[in-house]
């Protein structure tokens, strides 16, 4: 086992890639601190001291959704009494609100919804633009998108290109969950297979457009699950270089299909971060979304990889809270993830979407 720890870490001093059996060993067998030297070696190698964040919010344009995938705790039928559906002047006046917080982002995403095709997306970037000319537009998920071109009986490079016009941005990550088909038809079977989400972001890497990925975890997936998740990943970016990030999403029970199902401790979220940031050798960037498991275990992550501690947010996504979260009113200033950074003996670096740094 010593030798091949030694193996392994030799590869990484010396810039060689490991292998998917050498991540599965790592999380199999490798302690937590050694992981963490291993992370941070190559996290100093690619982003030195640096750890970036943004001002930014979210919009959930609904949370009615038609599907019902198992680990969800926000989709919602039309009628039920905690569903909500904002119309343009309601995302306006919402987007209204922060221009005073000099935010550079707003990502947008929600339920599949089935009376939306992309004329209403289009013309709402269209007005967010007109308010904003310089805002970045970050929106869909991939599986959002799938049914929007469905419905609007498009195809996917005219969709794409559709939105680019009316001012999107950039693509948002989620919807991979987890790519093994098995496990993935179990969680979320209207999804569909990964290669639909795969395809679609290829095709918007093709197209000039970037986007960040994600992989749900600590549900009822392995480790084998999970570095055949990161392989597709590191494999797509071989060819696209298309991918900003990786977010590795944690498992929430509450509220959920899959409330039964303990969740990981900690320990597991770190070997978790750990593993990415030595497995994904040309993905620059590795975000603790701190809305989903807490400040205080974001800045812990940071000692395991993490480069990246998303934005301010400002209480604009109930995602992760109506999950159990620990942040009820996820809400940031610039100063606090400053200090949080620099108290952990990182150097803050506000950026932009495309980690570019605001001066
Ligand atoms: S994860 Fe997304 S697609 Fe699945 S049920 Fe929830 S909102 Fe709908």
């Amino acid at each position: 086992m010593k030798k091949k720890i030694d193996i392994i870490e030799n590869k990484v001093k010396n810039n060689e890639r490991i292998t998917t059996d050498d991540a599965i060993f790592l999380y199999e067998n490798v302690p937590l601190g050694k992981l963490g030297s291993l992370a941070n070696f190559i996290k100093n190698k690619i982003n030195g001291k640096e750890v970036y964040f943004n001002r930014n919010i979210h919009i959930e344009p609904t949370n009615v959704c038609l599907y019902r995938c198992k680990f969800c705790s926000f989709s919602k039928d039309e009628n039920d009494s905690l569903a909500w559906n904002y119309t343009h002047d309601d995302i306006i006046s919402i987007v209204k609100s922060h221009i005073k917080d000099k935010i550079t982002e707003i990502h947008i995403t929600g339920g599949v919804y089935p009376n939306r095709d992309i004329t209403w997306f289009t013309e709402l970037f269209v007005k967010i633009k007109e308010i904003f000319p310089q805002i970045h537009i970050k929106a869909f998920t991939a599986i959002e998108l799938q049914y929007l071109f469905r419905i609007s009986n498009i195809s996917l490079e005219v969709g794409l290109k559709k939105l680019i016009e009316a001012g999107l941005n950039s693509l948002a990550g989620g919807g991979a969950e987890i790519f093994d088909n098995e496990i993935r038809m179990k969680l979320c079977p209207e999804k569909g297979p990964a290669e639909i989400w795969l395809n679609i972001h290829e095709t918007a890497h093709n197209l000039g457009l970037s986007s960040n990925a994600t992989m749900l975890y600590g549900h009822i997936e392995n480790y084998q699950h999970r570095v055949m998740h990161i392989n597709e990943l590191r494999n797509l970016q071989d060819k696209t270089n298309g991918f900003n990030a990786f977010i590795p999403l944690k498992f929430r029970k509450q509220n959920n299909f899959l409330s039964y199902l303990p969740e990981i401790s900690i320990i597991e979220d770190l070997r978790n971060f750990a593993v990415a940031r030595i497995f994904l050798d040309n993905i620059k960037h590795i975000k603790a979304y701190w809305p989903m498991f807490g400040k205080e275990n974001a800045r812990l992550a940071l000692h395991f990889g993490a480069d990246d501690f998303d934005g301010t947010i400002y209480e604009t996504t109930k995602i992760y809270s109506l999950a159990g979260s620990e942040e009820q009113t996820p809400v940031m200033s610039p100063n606090e993830i400053n200090e949080i950074i620099e108290q952990e003996g990182f150097v803050p670096v506000e950026r932009n979407s495309l980690y570019e740094k605001c001066l």
